[in-house]
């Protein structure tokens, strides 16, 4: 863990979780200092990001239609800086392909210190990742996740192609197939474009991978702390397609 994410455990306001479970996270490998459980009573830096799941399902669908709409709003970065530097407390997190093309801190209208963002070429739940997404939950109070996809995605092409030809890709790329092939192999007997379903089933695939990523994200989902979406972005019009 490097000094920054240690710093933010430190400092990050913890307004509403128990001391019990920055124990929890504490058992788990993450070194909780004193600091951290005297930072329970601050407030976060970004009090209109205290949000439900449900509402910031909501404005994160919002913030897309002004992206969509070419209406997004102007950040102001600069005067954001001095807040965000004693802690964060985005209201969403994001599991993203690293397509250039997908943006999305761009494609739902928000601003630094909004989205916990991972990213991965197809998107897929690797072990860091749900590690990642554990720590933006019971952390930083992240209440709601959104795994995107998106139309025409590379990651999911090219594993289609290997699974096809049965032929092995250069490098670490098949590491990549391995994580994506499930959805590949789900929808082989499926009507329509394979391309477009195993996109969409890559993405169902992993929301419930998360939704049952027991310890701390299937409880946090059971008990309703949490919503775990799943979104498909659109390349030509912007729009992001919400699937669950
Ligand atoms: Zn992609």
């Amino acid at each position: 863990m490097c000094e920054s994410c240690v710093a933010t455990i430190k400092y990050s306001p913890i307004a509403r979780r128990s001391i019990l479970q920055l124990a929890a996270f504490a058992v788990a490998g993450f070194a909780i200092a004193p600091e951290a459980l005297a930072a329970n009573a601050k407030a976060p830096p970004k009090p209109e990001n205290v949000l439900s799941p449900e509402a910031a399902l909501n404005r994160l669908m919002k913030g897309n239609a002004r992206y969509v709409e070419g209406v997004s709003r102007r950040h102001d970065f600069k005067h954001e800086r001095e807040p965000l530097s004693k802690g964060q407390n985005p209201f969403a997190a994001v599991l993203s392909c690293a397509d250039s093309r997908i943006a999305p801190e761009y494609c739902f209208d928000v601003s630094r210190g909004d989205l916990f963002v991972c990213r991965v070429a197809g998107n897929f739940a690797s072990n860091d990742i749900v590690a990642s997404l554990e720590y933006a939950v019971q952390v930083l109070n992240t209440p709601l996740i959104m795994v995107l996809g998106h139309d025409a995605c590379g990651a999911v092409d090219a594993t289609i192609k290997s699974v096809k030809d049965g032929t092995m890709l250069p490098g670490h790329l098949p590491a990549l197939v391995a994580a994506i092939r499930p959805a590949v192999e789900a929808v082989k007997d499926e009507s329509g474009d394979m391309l477009a379903n195993a996109i969409r089933r890559n993405v169902l695939l992993n929301v419930e991978k998360l939704k049952t990523a027991a310890p701390v994200l299937e409880s946090f989902t059971s008990d309703k702390k949490i919503r775990i979406v799943g979104g498909i972005y659109k390349l030509k019009s912007g729009r992001v397609d919400l699937l669950t």
